[in-house]
């Protein structure tokens, strides 16, 4: 994967095959590596925060942009500034410094061949922080081969079990399909998780399951699936912080949270199943402090 990539761009499963030196594609950005806010980032799953926190690097864009998405302000392009790639690597430099347990790419799929640069620079200085690949599942499987060996720890999301949904929310017609592929990429390369003697994760695939209102059953097919495939090989997050924003941009049936007794019951089910490896969250999640100010802060 080199700079080229980026003339023709299939970087993402959308192929949009734009120039992105001359224009945007559906993420909204072009050949220039864009950051909203490099950070020490709480509201993680323990094994990624430590005592510190995740060293979180939101990028700008994002190829995928559901309509429920919880940080709008970066997905659709704005708040995001320009940044060289040598400088991408330093940044990954001050978040160890300042105590960050791993760098966290957080939607990073767009700007892959300048994150693989800056990795691969980073790592000939002898950077050991584990590298955390936090993305929304709907990833081309191309593009997660070509960062073998440089990601750690994968953390992708699973938004939907039924294509149906996807097209909706997602505007994509095939993300069970490829995000299935994907994450059987992620797990070939990882097939086991490894973990400190603090319990702070090294290497491993984390799956992280958003309930979104009224699709309880569509996540219990996305949780069957995992664990009928993966087993407690790959480790579960389930997810309960959906936050509507911007309410009246949003279908009907997602302005309001999700209530508790479906979290509760998709919680139970994993229990039934047999889901051992698993986080859950608490209700004090719900809502948008979780949500960081994208002030471009470390960038
Ligand atoms: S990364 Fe952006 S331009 Fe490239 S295929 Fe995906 S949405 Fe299109």
């Amino acid at each position: 994967m080199d700079f080229d990539s980026y003339k023709n761009c299939t970087l993402c499963p959308r192929k949009c095959r734009v120039d992105r030196n001359i224009k945007t594609g559906y993420c909204k950005t072009g050949s220039a590596l864009s950051l909203s806010r490099a950070a020490l980032h709480l509201w993680e799953e323990p094994c990624l925060e430590g005592k510190n926190g995740s060293g979180a690097v939101f990028f700008g864009g994002c190829s995928l942009g559901c309509v429920f998405c919880q940080n709008r302000e970066i997905s659709r392009g704005m708040h995001s500034k320009e940044v060289d790639r040598d400088r991408l690597c330093e940044i990954f430099f001050e978040l160890r410094d300042k105590g960050a347990c791993n760098i966290n790419l957080v939607t990073p799929d767009h700007f892959a061949p300048h994150i693989v640069y800056a990795i691969e620079k980073a790592k000939k200085q002898g950077f050991d922080l584990p590298f955390v690949w936090n993305s929304s599942g709907y990833s081309s499987p191309e593009t997660i081969r070509a960062l073998s060996g440089l990601i750690d720890i994968y953390l992708p999301d699973f938004k939907y079990f039924s294509n149906e949904y996807a097209k909706k929310y997602s505007n994509v017609p095939d993300y069970f399909d490829t995000a299935q592929k994907s994450l059987y990429e992620m797990h070939r390369q990882i097939p086991f998780c490894e973990f400190d003697e603090n319990g702070i994760m090294k290497r491993g695939i984390i799956v992280r399951l958003l309930l979104l209102p009224q699709l309880c059953n569509d996540a219990k097919k996305i949780l069957y699936y995992l664990h009928e495939t993966y087993g407690n090989r790959i480790y579960i997050s389930i997810m309960s912080q959906y936050t509507p924003i911007n309410c009246a941009d949003l279908p009907k049936e997602l302005r309001s949270s999700v209530p508790p007794k479906d979290y509760d019951e998709l919680c139970r089910y994993a229990e039934k199943i047999g889901i051992e490896n698993g986080f859950l969250q608490d209700g004090e999640s719900i809502g948008e402090s979780f949500i960081p100010d994208f002030d471009f802060y470390g960038v």
